[in-house]
C-alpha cells in the first residue's frame, strides 16, 4: 500500500505538494481549513485543525502528517505524538518556527549569528532598549506574524503600546536592532528523520511592504564563503533543533558580509519555489521525501540562474484564468503556477519560475509574464 502523508492546512503550499506526491507513490491527504480550499485540492477534508478530535480522526487514515503552515497549537501535536503518530517536523522543532522569542533564545544557544534582541513586557523595559540601539528598532509580537504583519519599526516605546497593552500575564514582545542590511537571503535545507540533509544554493529575496516579491537563485555576486556559511548556519539549525522536511533560513546580509538569521519556516516556503523548475529537485518534491524518510534528491539548479516572481493581488477584475493563455503565448519560457485563489490586493494569488543563462532575460521574462495577471 502506498505511503499515505496528511497535511495539515490547504493553501497553496499543500496544493503543490498534489504533483510531486502522485510522481513518488505516495496516498496525499489533506485537511483544508474550509470548504472554498478543499475545492482546489485532492482527497481534502475540511475541519479546525485546533480541534484535537478532528486532528485525531484525520491522522488515523496517514502514516505520517506534515504542515502547509505552523499554526497548529502545541496541544494538538504534542497529543499526536504520545498517541505514536509520526509528526514531521515534529512540536519540539516546530515550537522555533511558531515563536519568535523561543527562536532567538534557541538560536543564542546554538551560537548562530542574529540581530541583538530581548524580551520587552512594558514600554520601560522597550524604551531602555531603544536607547542602546541609536534610538530604534523592530518590534514583534512573537506569534502569528506573517508577510510583515506583527513586525513595526519603532523609534519610540509609545509606538507599541497599543501591543503592549494587549499582552496577557507573563507574555512579551520580541525587540530586535534594526538591521542595516544590504539585501535578504535564504537558505533552504531539507532533513530526514534518519538524519542526512542536503542544502540548497542560497537565494536572494526581494520583500515588497513585508512581502516577499521576487527571488533570485542562485544569491547574484555571493562569494564561496558567503554561500558556505548560509549553508552552515541552515545545517546546523536543522540538527541543533532537530528539524524534519524542509527548513528556511530567512536571513539578514550586512554591508560588512555578514549573515544574521531573521527568521525559520519549517516547510516548504516562498523563497524555494524557484526550485520547482529551476532544481534536480524540486522544494515539494523533496519536503515530501524528507517527511516520509526516504532518501533524499539532488539540488543542484538546471540553469545558472533561477528567477520567482510572485503574482501578488491578481487581477482587478475577472479572474487569474482569463490572463493565463496571454501570458503562455507571450512568454513560452515562463512556468506560471496559479493557486486557485481568488484575486484580492496584496495576496500571493502564482507565481512565475524562469530559468537561463542570463539573468537580465530571466528577470524580465518573469516579470512581464507576472505582469500578465495585473
Ligand atoms: P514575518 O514573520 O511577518 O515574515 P519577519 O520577521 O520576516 O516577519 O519580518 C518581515 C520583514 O521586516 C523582513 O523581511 C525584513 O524586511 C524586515 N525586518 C524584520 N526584522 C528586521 C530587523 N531586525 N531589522 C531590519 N529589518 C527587519
Amino acid at each position: 500500500m502506498a505511503l499515505r502523508v496528511g497535511v495539515i492546512g490547504g493553501g497553496q503550499l499543500a496544493r503543490m505538494m498534489i504533483a510531486p506526491a502522485v510522481e513518488l507513490g505516495l496516498d496525499l491527504r489533506v485537511l483544508a481549513e474550509d470548504e472554498g480550499m478543499a475545492a482546489q485540492l485532492a482527497a481534502t477534508e475540511v475541519g479546525d485543525y485546533h480541534d484535537l478530535e478532528v486532528v485525531r480522526a484525520f491522522v488515523a487514515d496517514v502514516d505520517v502528517v506534515t504542515f502547509d503552515h505552523e499554526h497548529v497549537p502545541q496541544q494538538v501535536l504534542r497529543a499526536l505524538v504520545a498517541e505514536g503518530v509520526a509528526v514531521h517536523p515534529g512540536p519540539d522543532a516546530l515550537q522555533f518556527a511558531q515563536d519568535k522569542l523561543l527562536m532567538r533564545a534557541r538560536l543564542e544557544e546554538l551560537g548562530v549569528p542574529q540581530p541583538d534582541w530581548a524580551p520587552v513586557r512594558d514600554a520601560s523595559e522597550l524604551q531602555a532598549f531603544l536607547d542602546e540601539h541609536d534610538g530604534q528598532g523592530v518590534v514583534k509580537t512573537p506569534r502569528g506574524g506573517y508577510d510583515g504583519k506583527g513586525v513595526r519599526v519603532v523609534r519610540a516605546a509609545s509606538e507599541a503600546q497599543d501591543w503592549l497593552d494587549g499582552l496577557a500575564d507573563g507574555e512579551a514582545l520580541l525587540v530586535e536592532e534594526l538591521v542595516g542590511f544590504v539585501r535578504e537571503l535564504a537558505q533552504q535545507v531539507a532533513r530526514r528523520p534518519s538524519g542526512q540533509i542536503v542544502a540548497y544554493p542560497v537565494v536572494e529575496t526581494v520583500q515588497r511592504e513585508g512581502v516577499c516579491a521576487e527571488v533570485i537563485a542562485p544569491a547574484p555576486h555571493a562569494t564561496d564563503r558567503l554561500a558556505q556559511v548560509a549553508e552552515e548556519i541552515g545545517r546546523s539549525i536543522a540538527e541543533g533543533l532537530g528539524v524534519t522536511g524542509m527548513l528556511a533560513v530567512e536571513l539578514f546580509e550586512t554591508d560588512d558580509e555578514r549573515i544574521l538569521v531573521n527568521e525559520l519556516a519549517m516547510r516548504p516556503h516562498n523563497s524555494g519555489h524557484w526550485s520547482q523548475d529551476g532544481a534536480v529537485t524540486g522544494q515539494f518534491e523533496q519536503h515530501l521525501r524528507a517527511v516520509a524518510d526516504l532518501p533524499l534528491g539532488d539540488t543542484a539548479p538546471h540553469a545558472a540562474w533561477s528567477v520567482m516572481v510572485n503574482i501578488l493581488g491578481g487581477p482587478q477584475s475577472g479572474s487569474l484564468g482569463e490572463r493565463f493563455a496571454g501570458a503562455m503565448e507571450a512568454h513560452p519560457s515562463a512556468k506560471i503556477h496559479t493557486y486557485g485563489k481568488a484575486p484580492r490586493p496584496g495576496r500571493k494569488v502564482g507565481h512565475v519560475n524562469v530559468t537561463g543563462d542570463d539573468l537580465d532575460d530571466a528577470v524580465y521574462v518573469a516579470r512581464a509574464a507576472a505582469a500578465h495577471f495585473d
